[in-house]
Protein backbone atom coordinates (compact mmCIF):
# COMPACT_ATOMS: atom_id res chain seq x y z
CA UNK A 1 0.00 0.00 0.00
CA UNK A 2 0.90 3.70 -1.00
CA UNK A 3 -0.50 7.40 -0.66
CA UNK A 4 -1.71 8.97 -3.08
CA UNK A 5 -2.81 12.72 -3.40
CA UNK A 6 -6.35 13.69 -3.74
CA UNK A 7 -4.97 16.44 -6.16
CA UNK A 8 -2.58 13.91 -7.92
CA UNK A 9 -3.40 10.15 -8.34
CA UNK A 10 -0.06 9.60 -9.57
CA UNK A 11 1.59 10.40 -6.38
CA UNK A 12 2.88 7.55 -4.54
CA UNK A 13 4.84 7.92 -0.69
CA UNK A 14 5.33 5.52 2.10
CA UNK A 15 3.02 5.90 5.25
CA UNK A 16 5.89 7.31 6.83
CA UNK A 17 6.96 10.21 4.18
CA UNK A 18 2.78 11.20 3.86
CA UNK A 19 2.89 11.76 7.92
CA UNK A 20 6.04 13.31 7.95
CA UNK A 21 5.12 15.81 5.43
CA UNK A 22 1.49 16.07 6.26
CA UNK A 23 0.19 17.34 3.33
CA UNK A 24 0.90 16.79 -0.22
CA UNK A 25 3.00 19.50 -2.22
CA UNK A 26 0.12 20.08 -5.02
CA UNK A 27 -2.20 21.35 -1.98
CA UNK A 28 -4.11 17.86 -1.88
CA UNK A 29 -4.77 15.43 0.81
CA UNK A 30 -2.51 11.63 1.47
CA UNK A 31 -5.60 8.82 0.98
CA UNK A 32 -4.57 4.78 1.07
CA UNK A 33 -4.16 3.19 -2.44
CA UNK A 34 -6.31 0.73 -1.49
CA UNK A 35 -8.74 0.43 1.60
CA UNK A 36 -7.85 -2.69 3.43
CA UNK A 37 -10.26 -5.01 4.80
CA UNK A 38 -11.37 -6.08 8.36
CA UNK A 39 -13.03 -9.38 8.66
CA UNK A 40 -15.56 -10.60 11.27
CA UNK A 41 -13.58 -12.73 12.47
CA UNK A 42 -10.72 -10.16 13.48
CA UNK A 43 -13.41 -7.75 15.03
CA UNK A 44 -14.30 -10.89 17.18
CA UNK A 45 -10.49 -11.73 18.07
CA UNK A 46 -10.32 -7.73 18.96
CA UNK A 47 -12.58 -8.26 21.60
CA UNK A 48 -10.12 -10.19 24.20
CA UNK A 49 -7.35 -7.61 23.19
CA UNK A 50 -6.45 -4.29 24.79
CA UNK A 51 -7.31 -0.66 23.18
CA UNK A 52 -3.02 -0.89 22.31
CA UNK A 53 -3.85 -3.87 20.77
CA UNK A 54 -6.27 -3.34 19.03
CA UNK A 55 -5.24 -0.36 17.58
CA UNK A 56 -1.73 -1.81 16.46
CA UNK A 57 -4.15 -3.94 14.40
CA UNK A 58 -5.70 -2.01 12.18
CA UNK A 59 -2.20 0.35 11.64
CA UNK A 60 -0.48 -2.84 10.46
CA UNK A 61 -3.24 -2.60 7.63
CA UNK A 62 -2.02 1.06 6.63
CA UNK A 63 1.14 1.83 7.81
CA UNK A 64 2.44 -1.45 5.99
CA UNK A 65 6.29 0.09 5.82
CA UNK A 66 6.27 0.58 10.14
CA UNK A 67 7.70 -2.97 11.42
CA UNK A 68 5.48 -4.60 14.00
CA UNK A 69 7.70 -3.15 16.96
CA UNK A 70 7.41 0.36 15.17
CA UNK A 71 3.72 0.21 15.94
CA UNK A 72 3.63 -1.59 18.99
CA UNK A 73 5.57 0.88 20.57
CA UNK A 74 3.93 3.91 19.30
CA UNK A 75 0.29 1.86 20.30
CA UNK A 76 1.59 1.38 23.53
CA UNK A 77 3.20 4.80 23.96
CA UNK A 78 -0.02 6.23 23.44
CA UNK A 79 -2.80 4.28 24.69
CA UNK A 80 -2.06 3.65 28.37
CA UNK A 81 -3.80 4.28 31.77
CA UNK A 82 -0.97 6.87 32.94
CA UNK A 83 -2.39 9.31 29.92
CA UNK A 84 -6.42 8.00 30.03
CA UNK A 85 -8.45 7.81 32.96
CA UNK A 86 -10.08 4.57 31.78
CA UNK A 87 -7.99 1.71 30.99
CA UNK A 88 -10.23 1.11 28.19
CA UNK A 89 -9.07 4.66 26.50
CA UNK A 90 -12.65 4.91 25.22
CA UNK A 91 -16.12 3.86 27.05
CA UNK A 92 -18.99 2.39 25.46
CA UNK A 93 -22.40 4.42 27.82
CA UNK A 94 -25.72 2.72 27.52
CA UNK A 95 -28.05 6.01 27.00
CA UNK A 96 -30.98 4.08 26.43
CA UNK A 97 -32.31 0.62 24.97
CA UNK A 98 -30.02 0.35 21.33
CA UNK A 99 -28.61 3.40 21.41
CA UNK A 100 -24.67 3.89 23.04
CA UNK A 101 -22.23 6.66 23.52
CA UNK A 102 -19.19 6.34 22.49
CA UNK A 103 -16.60 8.97 25.15
CA UNK A 104 -13.81 9.81 23.45
CA UNK A 105 -12.98 12.17 25.82
CA UNK A 106 -10.99 10.37 28.85
CA UNK A 107 -7.62 11.59 27.56
CA UNK A 108 -5.48 13.87 29.25
CA UNK A 109 -7.54 17.36 27.63
CA UNK A 110 -10.92 15.83 28.27
CA UNK A 111 -11.50 15.91 24.13
CA UNK A 112 -11.65 13.93 21.52
CA UNK A 113 -8.47 14.95 19.76
CA UNK A 114 -6.73 13.32 22.38
CA UNK A 115 -7.87 9.80 20.88
CA UNK A 116 -5.44 10.91 17.97
CA UNK A 117 -3.19 13.62 18.88
CA UNK A 118 -1.41 11.06 21.94
CA UNK A 119 -0.55 9.03 19.52
CA UNK A 120 0.24 11.48 16.74
CA UNK A 121 3.67 12.19 18.14
CA UNK A 122 5.11 9.15 18.41
CA UNK A 123 3.80 8.47 14.46
CA UNK A 124 5.84 11.44 13.31
CA UNK A 125 8.66 11.02 15.30
CA UNK A 126 8.75 7.29 13.94
CA UNK A 127 8.47 8.01 10.58
CA UNK A 128 10.83 10.54 10.54
CA UNK A 129 13.45 8.13 11.68
CA UNK A 130 12.10 5.78 8.90
CA UNK A 131 12.75 8.10 6.37
CA UNK A 132 16.55 9.34 8.21
CA UNK A 133 15.13 13.28 8.01
CA UNK A 134 17.21 13.52 11.31
CA UNK A 135 15.73 17.16 11.61
CA UNK A 136 14.07 18.82 14.69
CA UNK A 137 10.17 19.11 13.77
CA UNK A 138 8.36 21.91 15.28
CA UNK A 139 4.75 21.65 14.97
CA UNK A 140 2.82 25.13 14.71
CA UNK A 141 -0.83 25.56 15.49
CA UNK A 142 -3.16 28.06 15.43
CA UNK A 143 -6.20 26.88 17.91
CA UNK A 144 -9.65 28.16 18.87
CA UNK A 145 -9.38 26.16 21.92
CA UNK A 146 -9.45 22.01 21.85
CA UNK A 147 -6.70 21.20 19.05
CA UNK A 148 -4.10 23.37 20.74
CA UNK A 149 -4.02 21.85 24.17
CA UNK A 150 -4.62 18.45 22.91
CA UNK A 151 -1.45 18.54 20.98
CA UNK A 152 0.42 20.81 23.87
CA UNK A 153 0.13 17.40 25.76
CA UNK A 154 0.88 14.82 22.83
CA UNK A 155 4.42 16.55 22.03
CA UNK A 156 5.43 17.73 25.52
CA UNK A 157 8.78 16.25 26.36
CA UNK A 158 8.70 14.45 23.01
CA UNK A 159 12.19 14.55 21.97
CA UNK A 160 13.41 15.92 18.61
CA UNK A 161 10.28 17.67 18.34
CA UNK A 162 9.33 21.37 19.70
CA UNK A 163 5.82 22.80 19.47
CA UNK A 164 4.37 26.42 19.44
CA UNK A 165 0.31 27.17 20.07
CA UNK A 166 -1.30 30.92 18.46
CA UNK A 167 -4.82 31.31 20.04
CA UNK A 168 -6.71 34.07 20.03
CA UNK A 169 -7.16 36.16 22.96
CA UNK A 170 -10.63 36.89 23.10
CA UNK A 171 -11.94 33.13 21.19
CA UNK A 172 -11.36 30.67 23.71
CA UNK A 173 -13.44 29.87 26.86
CA UNK A 174 -11.59 30.83 30.45
CA UNK A 175 -10.84 27.10 31.13
CA UNK A 176 -9.37 26.40 27.19
CA UNK A 177 -7.59 29.16 27.77
CA UNK A 178 -5.79 27.68 31.44
CA UNK A 179 -5.35 24.51 29.98
CA UNK A 180 -2.89 26.26 27.53
CA UNK A 181 -1.44 28.50 29.85
CA UNK A 182 -0.23 26.54 32.46
CA UNK A 183 0.62 23.56 29.73
CA UNK A 184 4.25 21.99 31.33
CA UNK A 185 7.14 20.47 29.19
CA UNK A 186 10.28 21.84 28.24
CA UNK A 187 9.62 21.96 24.18
CA UNK A 188 6.48 24.17 24.32
CA UNK A 189 5.24 27.82 23.96
CA UNK A 190 2.04 29.14 24.15
CA UNK A 191 1.24 32.45 22.84
CA UNK A 192 -2.44 34.72 22.78
CA UNK A 193 -3.08 36.78 19.72
CA UNK A 194 -4.53 39.66 19.54
CA UNK A 195 -6.82 38.96 16.65
CA UNK A 196 -9.52 35.73 16.30
CA UNK A 197 -8.62 32.77 14.98
CA UNK A 198 -8.69 33.33 11.46
CA UNK A 199 -5.69 35.92 12.00
CA UNK A 200 -4.17 33.32 14.09
CA UNK A 201 -4.65 30.72 11.25
CA UNK A 202 -3.43 33.28 8.49
CA UNK A 203 -0.52 33.88 10.72
CA UNK A 204 0.88 30.30 10.91
CA UNK A 205 0.01 29.98 7.29
CA UNK A 206 2.25 32.71 6.28
CA UNK A 207 4.67 31.29 8.72
CA UNK A 208 5.24 27.96 7.04
CA UNK A 209 5.50 29.53 3.57
CA UNK A 210 7.82 31.84 4.50
CA UNK A 211 10.92 31.54 2.63
CA UNK A 212 13.24 33.19 5.01
CA UNK A 213 12.01 31.53 8.08
CA UNK A 214 12.37 27.94 5.91
CA UNK A 215 16.06 28.98 4.91
CA UNK A 216 16.72 29.61 8.81
CA UNK A 217 14.94 26.21 9.82
CA UNK A 218 16.75 24.18 7.53
CA UNK A 219 20.20 25.90 8.06
CA UNK A 220 19.24 24.51 12.03
CA UNK A 221 17.89 21.05 10.69
CA UNK A 222 14.66 21.44 11.36
CA UNK A 223 11.22 21.53 9.69
CA UNK A 224 7.96 22.84 10.25
CA UNK A 225 4.96 20.17 9.92
CA UNK A 226 1.44 20.03 11.18
CA UNK A 227 -1.07 18.27 14.05
CA UNK A 228 -4.57 19.62 12.43
CA UNK A 229 -6.45 16.77 10.98
CA UNK A 230 -5.44 17.08 6.98
CA UNK A 231 -2.25 14.79 8.40
CA UNK A 232 -2.97 11.31 7.82
CA UNK A 233 -1.52 10.05 10.96
CA UNK A 234 -4.60 12.13 12.76
CA UNK A 235 -6.93 10.54 10.73
CA UNK A 236 -5.93 6.86 11.03
CA UNK A 237 -6.23 6.22 15.11
CA UNK A 238 -9.79 7.68 14.87
CA UNK A 239 -10.53 4.42 12.50
CA UNK A 240 -9.86 2.43 15.67
CA UNK A 241 -12.28 3.94 18.34
CA UNK A 242 -15.33 2.83 16.09
CA UNK A 243 -13.71 -0.91 14.91
CA UNK A 244 -12.85 -1.73 18.84
CA UNK A 245 -16.59 -0.23 19.78
CA UNK A 246 -17.96 -2.70 17.52
CA UNK A 247 -15.71 -5.28 18.94
CA UNK A 248 -17.02 -4.08 22.75
CA UNK A 249 -20.70 -4.73 21.61
CA UNK A 250 -20.33 -7.92 20.11
CA UNK A 251 -18.33 -9.54 23.15
CA UNK A 252 -20.74 -7.76 25.75
CA UNK A 253 -23.70 -9.66 23.81
CA UNK A 254 -25.13 -5.77 22.58
CA UNK A 255 -25.12 -6.97 19.17
CA UNK A 256 -24.41 -10.27 17.48
CA UNK A 257 -21.51 -10.43 15.26
CA UNK A 258 -22.40 -8.60 11.96
CA UNK A 259 -25.75 -6.70 12.84
CA UNK A 260 -24.86 -3.50 11.19
CA UNK A 261 -25.07 -0.57 13.67
CA UNK A 262 -25.56 3.05 12.85
CA UNK A 263 -22.93 5.64 13.67
CA UNK A 264 -24.26 9.32 14.67
CA UNK A 265 -20.69 11.89 14.94
CA UNK A 266 -20.98 15.49 16.22
CA UNK A 267 -19.15 17.37 13.18
CA UNK A 268 -16.92 20.15 12.64
CA UNK A 269 -13.44 19.42 9.88
CA UNK A 270 -15.39 16.28 8.85
CA UNK A 271 -12.19 14.18 10.61
CA UNK A 272 -14.20 12.04 12.85
CA UNK A 273 -17.06 10.94 10.89
CA UNK A 274 -14.94 10.33 7.62
CA UNK A 275 -12.98 7.92 10.00
CA UNK A 276 -15.96 6.00 10.45
CA UNK A 277 -16.55 5.75 6.87
CA UNK A 278 -13.04 4.16 6.41
CA UNK A 279 -14.04 1.63 8.73
CA UNK A 280 -17.18 0.86 6.95
CA UNK A 281 -15.07 0.72 3.41
CA UNK A 282 -12.86 -2.19 5.83
CA UNK A 283 -15.80 -3.95 6.47
CA UNK A 284 -17.28 -2.64 10.37
CA UNK A 285 -21.24 -3.61 9.62
CA UNK A 286 -22.29 0.16 9.98
CA UNK A 287 -25.65 1.06 8.35
CA UNK A 288 -25.98 4.92 8.48
CA UNK A 289 -23.57 7.36 9.32
CA UNK A 290 -25.38 10.46 10.60
CA UNK A 291 -23.70 13.90 10.32
CA UNK A 292 -24.40 16.32 12.95
CA UNK A 293 -24.05 19.99 12.22
CA UNK A 294 -24.63 23.19 14.79
CA UNK A 295 -26.31 26.23 12.80
CA UNK A 296 -22.89 26.03 10.82
CA UNK A 297 -24.68 23.57 8.83
CA UNK A 298 -23.18 23.82 5.29
CA UNK A 299 -22.76 20.14 5.58
CA UNK A 300 -26.33 19.39 5.89
CA UNK A 301 -27.00 21.21 3.02
CA UNK A 302 -24.23 19.81 1.18
CA UNK A 303 -25.24 16.21 1.93
CA UNK A 304 -29.17 17.02 1.41
CA UNK A 305 -28.64 19.04 -2.15
CA UNK A 306 -25.05 18.42 -3.32
CA UNK A 307 -24.83 22.03 -3.52
CA UNK A 308 -21.25 23.20 -1.06
CA UNK A 309 -21.87 26.95 -0.76
CA UNK A 310 -19.61 28.46 2.40
CA UNK A 311 -21.36 31.73 1.70
CA UNK A 312 -23.18 31.88 4.38
CA UNK A 313 -23.52 33.79 7.93
CA UNK A 314 -20.95 32.41 10.30
CA UNK A 315 -22.49 31.83 13.93
CA UNK A 316 -20.58 31.77 16.88
CA UNK A 317 -22.59 28.68 19.10
CA UNK A 318 -22.18 27.02 22.15
CA UNK A 319 -20.40 24.37 20.32
CA UNK A 320 -17.64 25.89 19.43
CA UNK A 321 -15.13 23.22 18.32
CA UNK A 322 -17.57 22.57 15.12
CA UNK A 323 -17.74 26.24 14.30
CA UNK A 324 -16.10 25.88 11.23
CA UNK A 325 -17.62 26.50 7.30
CA UNK A 326 -14.82 24.92 5.66
CA UNK A 327 -14.41 21.20 5.78
CA UNK A 328 -10.99 19.77 4.90
CA UNK A 329 -11.81 16.44 5.06
CA UNK A 330 -14.14 16.43 2.37
CA UNK A 331 -11.94 16.05 0.00
CA UNK A 332 -10.92 12.60 0.69
CA UNK A 333 -14.40 11.40 0.80
CA UNK A 334 -15.53 12.97 -2.57
CA UNK A 335 -12.04 11.42 -4.03
CA UNK A 336 -13.55 8.76 -2.84
CA UNK A 337 -16.60 8.88 -4.16
CA UNK A 338 -15.73 10.27 -7.55
CA UNK A 339 -13.95 7.13 -8.24
CA UNK A 340 -10.67 8.78 -7.54
CA UNK A 341 -10.99 11.55 -10.44
CA UNK A 342 -8.17 13.89 -9.12
CA UNK A 343 -8.93 16.39 -12.18
CA UNK A 344 -12.84 16.55 -10.76
CA UNK A 345 -11.44 17.29 -7.36
CA UNK A 346 -9.00 19.85 -8.41
CA UNK A 347 -12.33 21.69 -10.36
CA UNK A 348 -14.34 21.28 -6.85
CA UNK A 349 -11.63 22.57 -4.49
CA UNK A 350 -9.93 25.27 -7.62
CA UNK A 351 -14.02 26.39 -7.22
CA UNK A 352 -14.05 26.59 -3.71
CA UNK A 353 -11.49 28.65 -3.34
CA UNK A 354 -12.27 31.01 -6.21
CA UNK A 355 -15.70 31.41 -5.19
CA UNK A 356 -16.87 29.59 -2.10
CA UNK A 357 -18.97 27.08 -3.75
CA UNK A 358 -18.84 23.68 -5.98
CA UNK A 359 -21.75 21.48 -7.11
CA UNK A 360 -20.84 17.74 -6.74
CA UNK A 361 -22.60 15.42 -10.07
CA UNK A 362 -25.45 13.17 -9.66
CA UNK A 363 -23.17 10.21 -9.18
CA UNK A 364 -22.01 11.68 -6.18
CA UNK A 365 -24.93 13.04 -5.09
CA UNK A 366 -26.61 9.63 -4.78
CA UNK A 367 -23.97 8.35 -3.17
CA UNK A 368 -23.78 10.78 -0.65
CA UNK A 369 -27.37 9.99 0.10
CA UNK A 370 -27.07 6.25 0.84
CA UNK A 371 -24.22 6.61 3.01
CA UNK A 372 -25.21 9.58 5.00
CA UNK A 373 -28.32 10.90 6.85
CA UNK A 374 -27.43 14.81 7.86
CA UNK A 375 -29.43 17.44 10.23
CA UNK A 376 -28.78 20.04 12.38
CA UNK A 377 -29.55 21.45 15.57
CA UNK A 378 -29.90 25.29 16.97
CA UNK A 379 -28.13 26.40 20.14
CA UNK A 380 -31.68 26.60 21.81
CA UNK A 381 -31.73 22.94 20.97
CA UNK A 382 -28.41 21.56 22.07
CA UNK A 383 -29.57 23.22 25.40
CA UNK A 384 -32.88 22.06 25.78
CA UNK A 385 -31.47 18.43 24.73
CA UNK A 386 -28.81 18.29 27.02
CA UNK A 387 -31.60 18.78 29.64
CA UNK A 388 -34.15 16.22 28.62
CA UNK A 389 -30.90 13.94 27.93
CA UNK A 390 -30.10 14.85 31.58
CA UNK A 391 -34.11 14.46 33.27
CA UNK A 392 -34.34 11.05 31.08
CA UNK A 393 -31.52 9.08 31.39
CA UNK A 394 -29.29 11.06 33.82
CA UNK A 395 -26.66 11.31 31.70
CA UNK A 396 -24.94 14.66 31.04
CA UNK A 397 -23.28 15.20 27.94
CA UNK A 398 -21.71 18.09 26.45
CA UNK A 399 -22.91 20.76 24.08
CA UNK A 400 -21.37 18.87 21.20
CA UNK A 401 -22.71 15.38 22.10
CA UNK A 402 -25.94 17.15 22.39
CA UNK A 403 -26.54 18.36 18.82
CA UNK A 404 -24.97 14.17 17.72
CA UNK A 405 -28.08 13.26 20.14
CA UNK A 406 -30.80 15.45 18.90
CA UNK A 407 -29.63 14.82 14.83
CA UNK A 408 -30.08 11.02 16.38
CA UNK A 409 -34.00 12.22 17.57
CA UNK A 410 -35.07 13.50 14.57
CA UNK A 411 -33.06 10.84 12.14
CA UNK A 412 -35.48 8.37 14.22
CA UNK A 413 -38.41 10.16 14.36
CA UNK A 414 -38.42 11.05 10.66
CA UNK A 415 -37.04 7.31 9.48
CA UNK A 416 -38.11 4.66 12.11
CA UNK A 417 -35.19 2.83 11.83
CA UNK A 418 -34.51 1.14 15.18
CA UNK A 419 -31.15 -0.23 13.89
CA UNK A 420 -28.94 0.00 17.13
CA UNK A 421 -26.74 3.25 17.25
CA UNK A 422 -23.68 4.27 18.78
CA UNK A 423 -23.29 8.30 19.04
CA UNK A 424 -19.54 9.48 19.41
CA UNK A 425 -19.27 11.64 22.69
CA UNK A 426 -16.68 14.50 21.53
CA UNK A 427 -15.89 16.21 24.61
CA UNK A 428 -16.09 15.84 28.40
CA UNK A 429 -18.99 18.08 30.09
CA UNK A 430 -16.65 19.32 32.22
CA UNK A 431 -14.90 21.22 29.99
CA UNK A 432 -18.36 23.01 28.48
CA UNK A 433 -19.62 23.99 32.38
CA UNK A 434 -21.41 27.10 31.45
CA UNK A 435 -23.04 26.39 28.97
CA UNK A 436 -24.20 22.45 30.49
CA UNK A 437 -25.13 24.35 33.95
CA UNK A 438 -27.24 26.93 31.92
CA UNK A 439 -28.60 24.11 30.25
CA UNK A 440 -29.61 22.14 33.57
CA UNK A 441 -30.54 25.07 36.03
CA UNK A 442 -32.52 27.12 33.53
CA UNK A 443 -30.39 30.33 34.60
CA UNK A 444 -26.82 31.43 33.26
CA UNK A 445 -24.35 30.39 36.40
CA UNK A 446 -22.71 33.68 38.16
CA UNK A 447 -19.78 31.70 39.40
CA UNK A 448 -16.31 31.12 38.22
CA UNK A 449 -15.14 28.46 36.46
CA UNK A 450 -13.78 26.29 39.26
CA UNK A 451 -16.96 26.87 41.12
CA UNK A 452 -18.76 25.51 38.13
CA UNK A 453 -17.05 22.67 37.87
CA UNK A 454 -17.94 21.58 41.06
CA UNK A 455 -21.30 22.71 40.71
CA UNK A 456 -21.98 20.34 37.65
CA UNK A 457 -20.42 17.76 39.90
CA UNK A 458 -22.93 17.55 42.33
CA UNK A 459 -25.26 17.78 39.76
CA UNK A 460 -23.72 14.96 37.20
CA UNK A 461 -22.62 12.93 39.92
CA UNK A 462 -19.27 12.11 37.18
CA UNK A 463 -15.76 12.46 38.69
CA UNK A 464 -13.97 16.13 38.05
CA UNK A 465 -11.40 15.07 35.65
CA UNK A 466 -8.01 15.04 37.53
CA UNK A 467 -6.08 17.15 34.63
CA UNK A 468 -8.89 19.84 34.96
CA UNK A 469 -9.30 19.97 38.51
CA UNK A 470 -5.65 20.36 38.68
CA UNK A 471 -5.68 23.63 36.95
CA UNK A 472 -7.22 25.37 39.54
CA UNK A 473 -3.48 25.37 40.86
CA UNK A 474 -1.67 25.38 38.63
CA UNK A 475 1.03 28.30 37.71
CA UNK A 476 0.59 30.28 34.45
CA UNK A 477 3.73 30.08 33.10
CA UNK A 478 2.16 31.82 29.45
CA UNK A 479 1.48 35.29 29.51
CA UNK A 480 3.16 36.73 26.24
CA UNK A 481 0.01 38.44 24.03
CA UNK A 482 1.33 39.97 20.51
CA UNK A 483 -0.10 41.20 17.54
CA UNK A 484 -0.32 38.75 14.91
CA UNK A 485 1.90 40.22 12.84
CA UNK A 486 5.25 40.02 15.10
CA UNK A 487 4.16 35.98 15.18
CA UNK A 488 7.22 35.22 12.88
CA UNK A 489 9.43 37.36 15.07
CA UNK A 490 8.00 35.50 18.02
CA UNK A 491 8.47 31.82 16.04
CA UNK A 492 12.27 32.99 15.53
CA UNK A 493 12.91 33.79 19.01
CA UNK A 494 11.19 30.94 20.76
CA UNK A 495 14.16 28.83 17.80
CA UNK A 496 16.46 30.84 19.14
CA UNK A 497 17.21 31.37 15.22
C1 LIG B 1 -12.88 18.94 16.86
C2 LIG B 1 -14.17 18.67 17.53
C3 LIG B 1 -15.33 18.27 16.83
C4 LIG B 1 -15.36 18.17 15.31
O1 LIG B 1 -14.63 17.08 14.82
P1 LIG B 1 -14.21 16.99 13.28
O2 LIG B 1 -13.33 15.81 13.16
O3 LIG B 1 -13.48 18.29 13.00
O4 LIG B 1 -15.46 16.87 12.48
C5 LIG B 1 -16.47 17.98 17.54
N1 LIG B 1 -16.51 18.10 18.89
C6 LIG B 1 -15.43 18.50 19.61
C7 LIG B 1 -15.55 18.63 21.08
C8 LIG B 1 -14.23 18.78 18.97
O5 LIG B 1 -13.15 19.18 19.69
Amino acid sequence: MYYKSTRNSSVKKSAAEAIAQGISEDGGLFIPSEIPSLSLDEIVAMGEMSYAERAAKVFAKYLTDFTDEEIKYCCESAYNDKKFATANIAELSHLFDGTYILELWHGPTCAFKDMALQILPYLLTTSAKKINLNKKIVILVATSGDTGKAALEGFKDVEGTSIMVFYPEEGVSPMQKRQMTTQDGSNVSVCAINGNFDDAQSGVKAIFTNEEVKEKLDSASMMFSSANSINWGRLAPQIVYYISAYATLVKDEEINLGDKINVVVPTGNFGNILAAYFAKKMGLPINKLICASNSNNVLTDFINTGVYDRNRKFYTTISPSMDILISSNLERLLYMLCGEDDAQIREWFGSLAKTGRYEVTDAVKAALKAEFYAGCCSDEDTEKTIKATFDKYSYTCDTHTAVAVKVYNDYRAATGDATKTVIASTASPYKFSASVLEAIDGSKPDMDEFAMVDRLCELSKYEIPESLAALKNKEIRFKESIESADMKDFVLRSLSL
